[in-house]
């Protein structure tokens, strides 16, 4: 599976000690990232992450770009509700395109939990028939 990774900036501790957690899980797949989320996932797990650019510079709409050439089957984004973001519009982009294309999509880490333990269990091995 490709899966997109992608954490505002006070959602990155919770996305690097996610990583840690699932490390076993997640070096089965291609993992893709923004920027930063990227460069820290690495750095505290050693995974390969493929990086786009930092999220308020386009790495959004890169990884939603993925999404419209059906090339991502998950997307984990740990977002910050509390938080203005300056590239808001790229975000409610990204998760339109996973609404348009049913893209599975969690936005905190409570649903992160479950989605990882079904894609360990293979809950999203339809995404195979899809492609
Ligand atoms: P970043 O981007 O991983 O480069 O910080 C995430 C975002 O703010 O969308």
């Amino acid at each position: 599976m490709n899966i997109a990774l992608i954490a505002h900036d006070k959602k990155k501790t919770d996305m690097v000690n996610f990583s840690v957690a699932y490390t076993h899980i997640l070096n089965k797949h291609s993992l893709f990232a923004t920027g930063t989320t990227g460069k820290k996932i690495s750095e505290a797990t050693g995974l390969e992450v493929h990086r786009f650019q930092s999220g308020p510079l386009g790495g959004d709409q890169q990884i939603g770009a993925k999404i419209a050439n059906n090339e991502m089957d998950l997307v984990i984004f740990f977002r910050d509700p509390l938080t203005a973001q300056p590239h808001e519009p790229d975000i409610s982009a990204l998760i339109r395109l996973c609404d348009v294309y049913q893209i599975p999509l969690v936005t905190n880490l409570g649903g992160a939990e479950i989605m990882i333990r079904a894609l360990e269990d293979g809950y999203f091995d339809w995404r195979n028939n899809v492609k």
